[in-house]
């Protein structure tokens, strides 16, 4: 691509004068300005080219401009760019059916919603309709969108500004061996204290008035925990003992990231509930849902639902989600992501780990992995503090900068990088990513004491 700093000069002056970004301190980011993208990389006006190990914020699964999918929109803005959500719609009826098809169990009916957030707060308002119950209960190490009830549902600090204290939200923690809230040594201890921990709380909140459990399958953006086995099975069981609702949020985790359609699959757990959003169409045209199992749908086959938005199935945005599933198959792109994660970044992963003195664990699977960074590997002392900003944060901010140096625009949150490149990332793009991060990990070496 051909280099333009005096338009890239500009689109930084109309950001810097009249955009106001997500969860910053408006004067003191500042932001690159894009150029363009292709496949796992983007570029800036400047003639540097960025391997992207983000895929956005973790959701272009396919890659950046995969043709048949800009066609499949362009074409269908040609022929009915947006309708009403009451009316059946050939390109929404299509993308239920096969979001249906690849959702587990009978989670046959779909709800679409412009996102996760609201996915999230339909699936809440559904599981409060279908119990007549009031709380929900989620975990701490959670994202779960910044809307009123999902940011209330969120465990982690971007909840405490908006946290209204009146939600209904009852937090407990989620199995974390490394971590461990429960001081477990084996997964097994972790799991069996975990799912007794749950049990207690329920038990001390009142089981009659939950009406749901949310948990992200594999928790994305507060650290890529893979939940040890049983662990999900158990939730399900004590949902059914207490007839809670089962939600799993798979907004992050599902449509190819953990290298299956959904991450339950890996688990084999069915919830009663499942909300999807970015890899439903890779975020070409925003779109989200809930999955709504038969049990579920039936609360509303004689009464109205009373919830809606006026986007709700959008044309363009199905007709996305139609040629990004029907992409998704015909390129094998979910096993491709499965091979990815085995054969490359898992043992690429763990290569590094085992020469960079700052990894504590590697954790993961499929193209969803995460380099837990720590001062020192014995006490396990994260690089930087919990929620850390400014000159306490300065290893990992120095870590991002040598990424970004060489190439490869990296996820940071607190003290971890996460690996999530597109599911269609190539053996030669993740292993180059692997390089950089070699380097880059050197670094954060630096700040490793004994
Ligand atoms: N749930 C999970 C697991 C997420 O990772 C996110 C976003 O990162 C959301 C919900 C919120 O989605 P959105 O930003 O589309 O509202």
């Amino acid at each position: 691509p051909q280099a333009d700093p005096a338009k890239g000069a500009a689109v930084k002056a109309a950001d810097r004068a009249h955009v106001f970004h997500s969860w910053s301190a408006q004067e003191l980011i500042d932001p690159l300005a894009v150029a363009g993208a292709e496949g796992a990389y983007f570029w800036d006006y400047d003639g540097n080219r960025y391997l992207d190990f983000t895929s956005g914020l973790v959701y272009t699964n396919i890659g950046y401009q995969h043709p048949k999918v800009v066609a499949a929109v362009q074409e269908q803005a040609g022929r009915m760019t947006t309708f009403a959500p009451a009316f059946a719609i050939d390109v929404r009826s299509e993308a239920a059916r096969l979001i249906a098809e690849r959702t587990p169990g009978d989670l046959d009916k779909i709800f679409f919603t412009n996102g996760g957030a609201e996915a999230v707060e339909n699936a809440v308002r559904m599981a409060r309709l279908h119990t007549g119950r009031p709380k929900i209960m989620s975990a701490y190490r959670s994202y779960h969108g910044a809307t009123a009830a999902a940011i209330n549902l969120t465990g982690d600090p971007r909840r405490w500004a908006s946290d209204s204290g009146t939600a209904g939200v009852v937090h407990f923690w989620a199995p974390f061996l490394y971590r461990s809230p429960f001081y477990a040594e084996t997964e097994a201890e972790e799991c069996a204290r975990a799912l007794q921990h749950l049990e207690d709380t329920i038990a001390f909140e009142n089981p009659n008035s939950i009406a749901a459990i949310v948990l992200e399958t594999v928790p994305g953006t507060a650290g890529i925990m893979t939940p040890p086995p049983g662990y999900l099975a158990g939730v399900r069981e004590i949902c059914d003992r207490y007839g809670i609702v089962f939600v799993l949020d798979e907004v992050m985790a599902g449509f190819g990231r953990t290298g299956a359609w959904f991450a339950a699959d890996h688990y084999d757990v069915v919830p009663d509930l499942l909300t999807f959003a970015k890899g439903v169409n890779s975020g070409y045209v925003p779109l989200g849902g809930v999955a709504i199992s038969g049990a579920i749908a039936e609360t509303f086959a004689k009464k109205p639902y009373p919830g809606g938005l006026t986007y709700s199935g959008h044309p363009l945005a199905c007709a996305a989600a139609v040629s990004t599933l029907e992409v998704m198959a015909e390129e094998r792109i979910v096993e491709h992501a499965a091979h990815i994660g085995e054969h490359v970044l898992g043992p690429g992963l763990r290569e590094l780990a085992e020469r960079h003195p700052s990894v504590g664990e590697v954790r993961g699977l499929g193209v969803f992995w995460a380099l837990d960074l720590v001062r020192n590997r014995e006490t396990r002392e994260p690089l930087v503090p919990y929620n850390a900003t400014g000159e306490a944060n300065a290893p990992m901010a120095a870590f991002a900068a040598a990424c970004k140096k060489s190439g490869l625009w990296p996820f940071v949150n607190m003290n971890r990088t996460h690996a999530v490149p597109a599911c269609t990332v190539t053996e030669a793009e993740a292993k180059e990513g692997l390089a950089v991060l070699d380097e880059a990990l050197s670094v954060a070496d630096g700040f490793v004491v004994a």
